[in-house]
């Protein structure tokens, strides 16, 4: 963990950490770690983005549609968990409604 840190500086602020943390005790009342059963967990020093594709054989990068999270990592063994920060309430209006958007499916040419 301690090795994560140095590489990710701060891209959380301690008021961010605070909210994504309170938002999760309100939703997850015992919140414990799946694998070892601690309850000792770190918010990740940043947030992890991924780019839903529609082919798995290629990857389109920078059409817009993201799929941010936050990830807490559990620090007895390491187990990391994920939450959709749109699930949280924790994106912007617009960007939540991207997100949940249902794309209807392309049809070839
Ligand atoms: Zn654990």
């Amino acid at each position: 963990m301690i090795h994560l840190r140095k590489i990710l500086k701060a891209m959380i602020n301690i008021e961010q950490k605070q909210i994504i943390q309170r938002k999760l005790q309100e939703r997850i009342p015992r919140f414990e770690c799946p694998m070892c059963h601690k309850q000792t967990f770190m918010i990740l020093d940043g947030y992890l983005t991924d780019t839903p594709q529609d082919d798995f054989r290629s990857i389109t990068i920078g059409r817009g549609e993201v799929f941010p999270t936050v990830a807490i990592v559990c620090v007895n063994c390491g187990y990391v968990a994920r939450f959709a920060l749109g699930a949280l309430g924790l994106l912007p209006e617009n960007q939540e409604q991207e997100n949940n958007e249902q794309k209807p499916p392309i049809e070839p040419a």
